[in-house]
Parts: structure tokens; sequence; C-alpha cells
């Protein structure tokens, strides 16, 4: 029998976070100096995490998306996917990225049944990029891209947060949609740490750029189709410039809830499971991965608790996006 809500929702996705820590400091992300990472015994194995799937998976989970920090920082991340992709019940497995090492790795990832891609990407300026990412070069993120068509994943996915700037940015994005067949996904950012960026150029709650505000921007100078977006669309709409090979849309997680419709379920890399991006609470589930009938019943009470309305609720996080895995 699935885990499932009170309301009968099915809970059917797991993001995996591997790791907290990652190559990048983008500033809404984490403090200039960086956030302590976990010793590497705080961190789940491999072994453990591939040992929740397959709980998770008898309990409904049936897509698992890899995260992090930076997933693929963590060596032996692509036989980790091959883990997974052994794992039976689960049959989608995907991972996001900031791209700088899909030139290394995306054939492994391929090879071990890694299927899609989400490339997180918030400027095609090489300048602000630089700045959002505290010193990042935009040419590593262009080359995880063409490395990810490369290795035949579909549908590759760009995640771009709507940081101050990004409405100069707008026919860029236009532009790359026409050149590949990438899903380019407009985020709001969501103030989740407010340790993290309070007052930096991109970040804090200030800042917010409501996505229907660029939407509109956006249908001013482009003629714009509905779309039905790729697959796993999620809680993201989509539209297609005529003639374009990819897609444009809109993630309005703070503008517009959507947490009624989420199936989601959460793991950090230290081993607590989450059932909100929003919410502080967590389970700590490491010590029942020894025991799987005791986990199988912990993530079966997570999923019936889980609240459906917690972006109303006052925000109590103690973690950032890189601690939770995004
Ligand atoms: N390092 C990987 C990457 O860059 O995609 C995976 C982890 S990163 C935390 C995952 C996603 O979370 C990124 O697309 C990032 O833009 C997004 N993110 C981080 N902080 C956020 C925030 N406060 N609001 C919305 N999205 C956020």
């Amino acid at each position: 029998m699935d885990a499932s809500s009170p309301g009968g929702r099915r809970v059917d996705y797991l993001r995996l976070s591997i790791t907290d820590r990652c190559n990048l400091r983008c500033t809404y992300c984490m403090p200039p100096e960086g956030i302590a990472a976990r010793d590497h015994g705080e961190i789940l194995s491999y072994e453990e995490l591939a040992a929740f799937a397959r709980v998770a998976a008898g309990a409904g989970i049936r897509k698992v998306r890899i995260t992090g920090g930076e997933p693929l920082v963590r060596l032996g991340c692509a036989e980790f996917v091959g883990m997974l992709s052994r794992t039976s019940g689960i049959y989608d497995i995907s991972l996001t990225t900031n791209g700088l090492l899909l030139p290394k790795y995306a054939g492994e990832l391929a090879a071990n049944g890694l299927q899609r891609v989400n490339i997180s990407l918030d400027s095609l300026d090489p300048g602000r990029f630089s700045r959002i990412t505290r010193g990042g070069d935009l040419e590593d993120t262009l080359a995880g891209i063409d490395a990810a068509f490369s290795a035949g994943f579909s549908p590759v996915k760009i995640n771009t947060l709507l940081l101050p700037g990004v409405e100069e940015e707008l026919d860029a994005f236009v532009a790359l949609t026409r050149e590949y067949e990438v899903h380019v996904r407009f985020i709001e950012f969501m103030p989740l740490d407010r340790r993290v960026a309070g007052d930096d150029e991109f970040g804090g709650e200030g800042h917010l750029l409501p996505a229907g505000d660029v939407l509109r921007r956006l249908m001013q100078e482009h003629v714009l189709i509905g779309h039905d977006g790729p697959y796993g669309n999620g809680p993201a709409r989509y539209w297609k410039v005529a003639g374009a090979r990819g897609t444009i849309g809109f993630i309005a997680g703070v503008s517009e809830h959507f947490c009624e419709s989420c199936s989601r379920l959460r793991l950090t890399a230290d081993g607590r499971l989450r059932t909100c991006l929003f919410s502080g609470q967590e389970v700590d589930v490491r010590p029942l991965i020894a025991d799987p009938g005791a986990l199988r019943a912990a993530i079966e009470r997570a999923v019936a608790g889980k609240v459906f309305d917690r972006c109303s609720e006052a925000l109590a996080n103690e973690r950032a996006m890189s601690q939770i895995g995004g």
C-alpha cells in the first residue's frame, strides 16, 4: 500500500540531498564565507541513501531527484544513480546541478540511468553571473548544458531565479530557447533563511520579483503560446515563443502557493526527513535505516502528517537551501 496523506493526496516524489557542499557561493543561497560543511561522518553514505530510497519506494515513492549542495562534488554520484536505477518501484531519476561538473560526469551519469537534469543558471550575462555566484564563470555552466545534450538527457530544464536585473535578460533567455531545446523556468526567490544575503544585491525578501510581473513584461515583447511543458513539469506553467525549440515557464512558489498539489518528501544529506521546504520540522531517520520496518513506519507517519498549506505559516528554518536540498 502506498503512503498517502489524510486527503488521499499522493506523495510519490523524493528529493535526496547527497551533500551540503557546493562549488559555487550564490549570494541568495549562502553567506560569503560559505556554510560550515558537515563532516563526512555526519553525511549519509550512499548505501544508507539507497537503503532509504528502497524503503521509500515501498511506501509509494516513484521519482527521485538528486540534489545538494552541489551533488556532483560528491565522488561516486554516478554510481549512486546506478544504485537508484536498480531500485524496484523507482522509474524516474533526475538531478539538479549547477552544471559545472557535467562535462566531466554527464556520460557516466547517463550510462548509470540518469534520465534528465535541471541546470541552475541565473544569468546569461557573464558579469552578473559572476556577481550572483560570487566568482563563477558563465562559460562553465554553458559547457555543462552542452554536455547534458551530448549525453542525451531529456528534458533539459534550466532553473533561473527571479533576481533583480533578470528583467533586462528576458530576450537573452528567449534566445536560449530558440537555440536549444531547453525549458527555462523562472522561479520566485523564496525567503527561506534570513541569515543568507539579507541585504545583498540579489537576495532578501525585499527583492521578490513576482512571476506574474515578469511574465507580463515578457508578453509585451514576445508572442507567447501556452504550452503543456516538458515531462515532469510539476508546479510550473509554460509558454513557447513561436519558432523556439524550448519553452519558458514560471514557478510562483511565493506569490501563488501551490502547496495543495505538493507531492514531495525531502531527505537532507545528514538524514533528516522533511515534508515541506518551508517548515523547520524534520525527523532524524538515520538511526532507523538499519530497521526497514521502523523506517517505513516513520515515512508513513511523516506523509500522514504532511501539511499542505505551510506557506501560510511563519517560516521556521534553521537551514539554507543548500543544507535542505533545493
Ligand atoms: N547546486 C545545485 C544547483 O545549483 O542546482 C543544487 C542545489 S541548489 C540549492 C537547487 C536550486 O535551489 C537552485 O536552482 C537554486 O537556484 C535554488 N534555490 C536556492 N535558494 C533558493 C531560494 N531561496 N529560493 C528559491 N530557489 C532557491
